[in-house]
């Protein structure tokens, strides 16, 4: 399995546990993001010591009013990094407090050349925004050059496709395995475009829903998919394996 969103430096010791549980836990890979110029920092520093741990760098949303030059270049630099697989997280939310929506767009356009510049396909956080979002990619249709993906799904039936329609990716945690989701449009997903991930610490999925959450359950989130899709949790383990090698193509 490969985690594909997870937030190791939040962990104790930045998750070194469970960096050596990884083979026992049946993980391959795990895609460690970043939020901001120090944690990106971090994710590098983690993935250089450990081989089958790789990076994101890259600007969170709720931070756009903050954002100076350097910090702009600091994330560009970072960013070529041999680790370092994909721009991200970036994007829109709209639902953190007193956020500033043109301040969010200009951030995240801004992210969306670095990746492209880089060539380096990048991982997008949405929250209370997809009609906005879908409408800034629309618009920066030549900035997609290697591919981005939804990170944590949750845009629901109605914006799947037009996201798919752009080439994006789509990555489920957690949130697809609560009672209350809407998978009814899964099966319509094409199976080379699904991406399994965690958020850990956060979004721990059912069962396991209110603790802690880690890399290892991202098996909850595969075998409830694989469920909804009536195949196979093994067959569907190795699909989005080799999916996420693919969106994330330095870590083959
Ligand atoms: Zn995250």
């Amino acid at each position: 399995m490969i985690d594909t969103h997870a937030h190791l430096y939040m962990f104790e010791l930045d998750g070194k546990d469970i960096i050596y549980n990884m083979e026992k836990d049946n993980l391959e890979r795990i895609v460690t993001i970043g939020t901001n110029v120090e944690d990106s920092r971090k994710n590098i520093e983690i993935a250089r010591n450990n081989k089958n741990v790789y990076a994101t760098v890259g600007i969170y949303p709720e931070f756009a009013g903050s954002i100076t030059e350097r910090d702009l270049e600091e994330i560009k630099n970072l960013a070529r990094d041999e680790k370092v697989v994909a721009i991200g997280e970036i994007g829109l939310d709209f639902h953190s407090v007193g956020f500033d929506k043109d301040a969010q767009i200009d951030l995240l356009v801004r992210q969306l050349k670095i990746a492209d510049e880089l060539g380096l396909p990048f991982c997008l956080h949405c929250r209370g925004a997809g009609e906005e979002l879908y409408q800034v990619l629309s618009n920066n249709k030549h900035l997609i050059n290697h591919s981005g993906l939804m990170h944590c799904y949750s845009e629901g039936a109605s914006y799947y496709k037009k996201f798919l329609d752009l080439g994006l990716y789509l990555s489920f945690s957690g949130n697809i395995t609560y009672k209350k989701s809407d998978r009814s449009f899964l099966k319509d997903i094409p199976l080379d475009r699904i991406l399994v991930e965690t958020d850990s610490p956060y979004l721990a999925p059912e069962p396991v829903r209110g603790t802690k959450n880690e890399p290892k359950n991202v098996r909850y989130v595969i075998d409830k998919i694989a469920i909804e899709l009536g195949i196979n949790p093994t067959e569907l383990e190795k699909i989005t394996s080799k999916n996420a090698k693919t969106f994330y193509f330095k870590m083959k």
